[in-house]
């Protein structure tokens, strides 16, 4: 038995024909802000339903810029959630806003609606960022009524959650800006770095559209603060659209492992994912296991590489000096410990499911 490996960007895009798209930029001698661009934005804002979409350079950017959009400047507070990455936190401390960090579903381990409303009880943020982690939405859809009666702008991160869908709706249109990640190992990757941000407010869309070239409204006149250069390139795009058509396939295959998984390890003393319906892309199959760091020392030993997302807790970053102190957010910090990783990504060989299957029950020693 060869690995299993975490994921594979070659099984991934084993069936897209990337060498077309390439050629067609090539040949156009165009390699920024052109006709695949422009053509992606609008295919990728009709897959989100949204009606605008603003491509930039990666992830992070996209949440920069959105939070830039909705207005937020040095010295402000922006909500958000402390166990995705410090993903959100880079893009707000990169401002020089301050991140007030609200715990966590223990079940979901998305933002918890309860912890929001406590925590506008005693600060006013200017934008609050919602996670949709792993793949899951978030319990959007309150966040956004809590948030509209405070008067508060939602950043939706979407970056582990394309195409994921509740009540006919997909991530990044249930607030007011939603941002994107097309990092290779995402839902929907490019061969490189990119991004987005979408929104159906066209004053926010030319914002941003200022925001990723220079603050420009026009070549060379710089209109507004807090630009940068945050651009997604020709080839990226036309890659980008090569992709997209396969997306919700790729979803369902997504999914249908972590069916797979849930169905196997049912009676295991392991917390699964909460949903495995449409509202969940499962972008990552994530376990949490008491014992976690022995179940992936026994995965490994078997050939199963497995990943943790993520270990340390935003508030709980060196980077934060000795500023923050733990037990703050347990729920949050209660993830770190014991949240693990299992392979699950499109092009996964279904002997591989198998065997990792196989492994985590006799790990448990309840192979049937
Ligand atoms: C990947 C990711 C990002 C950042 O995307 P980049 O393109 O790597 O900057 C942001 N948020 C979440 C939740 C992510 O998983």
């Amino acid at each position: 038995m060869s690995k299993v490996p975490f994921f594979s960007t070659q099984l991934a895009n084993a069936k897209v024909d990337l060498q077309a798209p390439v050629q067609r930029v090539l040949d156009s001698h165009w390699y920024i802000l052109g006709n695949e661009v422009t053509a992606f934005e609008r295919e990728y804002a009709e897959h989100v339903g949204a009606e605008h979409c603003v491509s930039v350079a990666n992830g992070t950017d996209a949440i920069n810029i959105a939070l830039r959009a909705v207005g937020v400047t040095s010295g402000d507070s922006v909500i958000a959630t402390a166990n995705a990455g410090f993903y959100s936190s880079t893009a707000i401390l990169q401002i020089g806003a301050q991140p007030v960090y609200v715990d966590v579903d223990p079940l979901t381990l998305t933002m918890s609606k309860d912890r929001l409303k406590e925590a506008l009880e005693t600060c006013s943020p200017r934008a609050i960022v919602v996670t949709h982690l792993y793949g899951q939405l978030a319990d959007v859809e309150a966040i956004v009524r809590i948030a509209m009666d405070a008067g508060v702008a939602v950043i939706e991160d979407c970056a582990q959650a394309h195409g994921a869908m509740r009540n006919g709706k997909a991530a990044g249109s249930f607030g007011t800006v939603g941002c994107f990640s097309f990092y290779p190992t995402k839902n929907l990757g490019a061969l490189g770095d990119g991004g987005a941000v979408v929104t159906g407010n066209a004053e926010l869309a030319a914002r941003a559209k200022q925001l990723r070239q220079y603050g420009w409204d026009k070549k060379y006149h710089v209109a507004i603060s807090g630009g940068c250069n945050s651009r997604l390139d020709e080839l990226q795009a036309a890659v980008l659209r090569a992709k997209l058509p396969y997306l919700d396939a790729w979803n369902e295959e997504r999914r249908a492992i972590a069916r797979r998984y849930n169905a196997a390890f049912a009676r295991l003393p392991l917390r699964c994912p909460q949903s495995v319906d449409s509202d969940y892309v499962a972008h990552l199959y994530v376990v949490q296991a008491e014992d976690r760091d022995d179940l992936r020392r026994f995965l490994s030993e078997h050939d199963v590489a497995t990943d943790i997302h993520y270990p340390v807790a935003d508030h709980l970053q060196a980077v934060h000096g000795r500023s923050t102190r733990a037990d703050a957010l347990p729920a949050t910090e209660a993830a770190c410990r014991s949240v693990l990783s299992l392979p699950c990504f499109p092009g996964l060989a279904s002997d591989d499911v198998a065997h990792v299957i196989r492994t985590v029950l006799d790990y448990f020693g309840a192979r049937p």
